[in-house]
């Protein structure tokens, strides 16, 4: 790859000589990737979980946005399937990306995509699903950019204290303690699994006493599912749920849904209302909000996220450090850098 470009560089020096007469360009060395000298672009290969998850459609149109005109960007969908995802890889490697932007569907398979990237010395941005430190740091040319898992679900537990400070109403059986559903996004995703556990525990750090109603509905952040969960929950236990906890918007958006069914949090004058707490902030739960149907929620920034993915990929496609000329830094791994969540209750 290098050496096709050294030798399209040179092409187009020649032609610049001819052309400019007298003009100096520089020498063909590195550096000055991407900086749109016309078919030299570098080329960014993106591999995407699944297209149909509302953030990561935020990432990813943040991402290609913000290399437009700068790389050549491939990107594809892994339908929330690893083994697709492995093929995929296969193929960009093969077409000798500069740059590989990994979105793991299954972040414990990313020692795979780790190994392939390094024997093709292809540099590796990997976001959002987080695979352990220890695979990142296998690679010296890997990185990773997410977030803090923990922040998220702290920040829900510190709007639960909120919310309830402003609203003692909402404690239904006046018993002073919160009775709550959770929905978490996967078993063992570990930013869901960060989210359910520190939620609550902040909550619990605040004062607050939570009591869980039934089981944990894993609905693999899905609306529909989450949807399905709730109207059980609601047969079961109507009246005596306080609370709602959602790992992600989509699934808070179903359990709304499931209430708004039977009645509640219709956004109506004097309707029975249930505070519904959820995580990102897609443009449906910011509608929420601002209807009334919906409490809070935690905003992940997938427009930083992907002006991050951009910046750090076209460093490595140009051979500068990772972070050159950014305002990023490392977090304490020394391999990942951390985008803030903030908490979001309408504007
Ligand atoms: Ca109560």
């Amino acid at each position: 790859m290098k050496k096709k470009f050294l030798a399209m560089l040179m092409a187009s020096v020649m032609v610049l000589g001819l052309a400019a007469c007298g003009g100096s360009p520089e020498p063909a060395a590195d550096g000055g990737e991407g900086e749109g000298d016309g078919g030299a672009l570098p080329t960014v290969g993106v591999l995407i979980y699944k297209y149909d998850d509302t953030y990561i459609s935020t990432v990813r149109n943040a991402l290609q946005a913000a290399l437009d005109g700068k790389a050549e960007v491939i990107m594809q969908d892994g339908k929330g399937d690893q083994a697709t995802q492995n093929d995929q890889l296969d193929v960009m490697i093969e077409k000798g990306v500069d740059v590989l932007c990994v979105n793991m569907v299954d972040a414990k398979a990313a020692s795979g995509v780790v190994d392939k990237a390094k024997d093709a010395g292809i540099p590796t941005v990997f976001f959002n699903r987080e695979p352990d430190t220890e695979v990142i740091k296998s690679y010296e040319k890997a990185v990773f950019i997410g977030t803090n898992a923990a922040d998220a679900g702290k920040m829900q537990g510190d709007l639960v204290k909120k919310i309830f400070d402003e609203h003692p109403e909402y404690d239904l059986n006046g018993d002073g303690k919160v009775q709550y559903v959770m929905f978490q996004g996967e078993p063992d995703n570990p930013e869901a699994i960060a989210r359910t556990q520190y939620s609550v525990e902040q909550a619990v750090e605040n004062g607050v006493e939570m009591e869980q109603v039934g089981e944990t509905q894993v609905c693999n952040w899905d609306t529909e599912t989450a949807q399905k969960a709730m109207e059980a929950m609601l047969a079961a236990n109507e009246g005596k749920i306080e609370l709602v906890l959602a790992n992600n918007d989509g699934m808070a958006i179903g359990c709304i849904a499931a209430l708004s069914n039977i009645g509640y949090n219709t956004g109506a004058e004097g309707a029975n209302f249930i505070p519904v707490i959820g995580v990102d902030a897609t443009d449906a739960a910011k509608d929420a909000i601002q209807n009334g149907t919906m409490s809070a929620t935690v905003l992940q920034d997938g427009q930083a996220m992907g002006n991050a993915i951009a910046a750090v990929a076209l460093n490595l496609a140009g051979g500068a450090d990772f972070l050159a000329g950014t305002d990023y830094s490392f977090d304490d791994t020394g391999v990942a850098v951390r985008i803030p969540y903030a908490p979001y209750e309408g504007e």
